[in-house]
């Protein structure tokens, strides 16, 4: 079958109004270099929708109050506004409850968090924390440094030439001394969507906790925290058109219960006395210090919007995006994808004969197209197919078949001049 034939049997999203969706995203109008802006860097932050930005905002011009401890009027709109983001989260995410819903800054400092706390307090020399070859920096560093802490051992589950975790693998690797798995649900580099329920199901089974790194999942997916059984789940506001400096720590209410306190500081204790200070409840026992209140109200804001248009139907109009793409970019010679993967989301990395990722950034920006070039906090992931980086375009809800055009023209006039 012609690649033309296969492009018509992409079936396109009926009822889905893009164009509707691109209008409530200021930014999408913006020019860059005089040519209209095709963002296709979503992977490394999405952009946000007007409500999001009005939300931020209103937070400031008519509540700006400090949470928790007041008892005037502002701040218990401001607490009200928070502690209902918490609720939306939690409904989006299906946990158990609200104080299972722990704000931090982002996927990064939730990861740390767990390993400076649950992790530090149950793993002793010689123990095993297992993670794979694919992970993002922010998931291989703080387990590295615990390690280290312990003189305990980082195991990798390796990947295969697709992107795929090799399950046999990490059956192989599990021991009685390993404590605990961290694993991506989604690549950023490779897009590859993981089998992490099995990963799960086969940790339990071994006694062992398990955190998801859910920073590319929860803008592509829809996610039931109870259905995976997952111990801790780590995402960022800003990938699920959220603002930046806000996220997301889910944690089995046990797990968290019987975790230290991550930093001191006010609003996460009961008492304080010279002799002896006692801890707050949870969520607050691990939300020291006054928190990204407007980050907070502004990722609230990005849920309601995502769950109007709903994960399902992004995640459709996404997959033909990306059909689409593959399909086209396919005929790019000398243009290899990196990240095959059976099942994937909508990021898409390449490496073009010899021309630097770099250059081929360089380039597209100056056609207006906006993409990620560079190990993309993936360093692993680039010596395994040993190159030094990739050039990665990532969709997301608003963008346009009409957009990927845009990208492959600008792919076709780089061949042509570097030849
Ligand atoms: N994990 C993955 C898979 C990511 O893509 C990212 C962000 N690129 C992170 C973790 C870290 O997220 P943040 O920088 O928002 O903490």
């Amino acid at each position: 079958m012609s690649s033309k034939e296969i492009i018509s049997m992409i079936s396109k999203p009926t009822l889905y109004d893009v164009e509707k969706i691109r209008s409530d995203f200021p930014i999408l109008q913006t020019k860059v270099h005089g040519k209209p802006l095709v963002y296709l860097d979503n992977a490394a932050t999405s952009q946000k929708p007007i409500t999001v930005i009005t939300k931020a905002q209103e937070y400031y011009s008519s509540m700006n109050s400090n949470i928790h401890r007041g008892v005037h009027a502002l701040s218990q709109v401001a607490t009200e506004a928070y502690e209902m983001a918490r609720i939306k989260i939690k409904n989006f995410i299906n946990s158990l409850g609200k104080n299972e819903i722990i704000f931090t800054s982002g996927t990064t400092e939730s990861i740390n968090l767990v390993a400076q706390t649950y992790c530090r307090a149950n793993i002793k020399e010689g123990d095993e924390v297992i993670i794979s070859e694919m992970e993002h920096h922010s998931n291989i560093v703080p387990w590295q440094m615990i390690c280290d802490e312990k003189n305990a051992k980082l195991k990798i589950i390796p990947i295969n030439d697709e992107g795929e975790i090799i399950f046999e693998e990490f059956e192989r690797i599990i021991t009685h001394r390993t404590k605990f798995i961290s694993v991506v649900y989604v690549s950023n580099s490779l897009g590859t969507i993981n089998p992490v329920k099995q990963i799960i199901k086969l940790a339990h089974q071994n006694n062992i906790p398990v955190l998801l790194d859910a920073a590319q999942a929860v803008n592509h997916i829809p996610i039931d925290v109870q259905e995976l059984d997952c111990d801790f789940l780590a995402f960022s506001g800003h990938k699920i058109y959220g603002p930046t400096g806000i996220g997301v720590l889910y944690g089995k209410i046990n797990l968290l219960d019987s975790m230290p306190p991550y930093q001191g500081g006010g609003d996460m204790i009961s008492k304080v006395t010279f002799e002896k200070t006692t801890f707050n409840e949870l969520p607050y026992k691990f939300e020291a210090g006054t928190p990204n209140i407007a980050g907070v109200i502004g990722l609230g804001e990005a849920i309601d919007y995502v769950t109007n248009i709903g994960i399902d139907n992004i995640a459709l109009h996404e997959k033909f995006l990306l059909d689409y793409a593959t399909e086209v970019i396919a005929d790019i010679p000398g243009l290899k994808i990196i990240g095959t993967a059976k099942e994937k989301v909508s990021v898409l990395s390449f490496v073009l004969d010899d021309i630097h990722p770099h250059d081929i950034g360089t380039f597209l920006d100056f056609e207006g197209v906006a993409i990620r070039t560079g190990h993309h906090c993936t360093q692993p992931v680039m010596d395994r197919y040993g190159i030094p980086a990739t050039s990665r375009a990532s969709f997301a809800m608003y963008n346009t078949k009409d957009e990927i055009d845009i990208l492959i023209k600008g792919l076709k006039k780089i061949i042509e001049v570097f030849g």
